[in-house]
């Protein structure tokens, strides 16, 4: 697999994903992505990406602020 922009190589990888919404900042840790080893563009396959989006608007409806939590232990 290549990368879309500048075609270096692309690497799986766990990194944190960061969702600002001004009054609240979540931080998902651990999130499987795939980046390019090149450019460092970041990306998620789509089972992984629509995980992530229930995973924060269940976090957003609990908590305010600053919250974190991991990918694998998210309920
Ligand atoms: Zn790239």
């Amino acid at each position: 697999m290549k990368c879309l922009s500048c075609k270096g190589s692309i690497e799986n990888k766990l990194t944190n994903y960061i969702a600002d919404f001004g009054d609240c900042i979540i931080v998902v840790r651990n999130v499987p992505s795939q980046v390019c080893s090149q450019c460092g563009e970041k990306s998620y396959s789509y089972h992984v990406s629509v995980r992530l989006q229930e995973i924060i608007s269940q976090v957003r409806s609990l908590v305010s602020g600053i919250a974190e939590v991991n990918y694998s232990e998210a309920a």
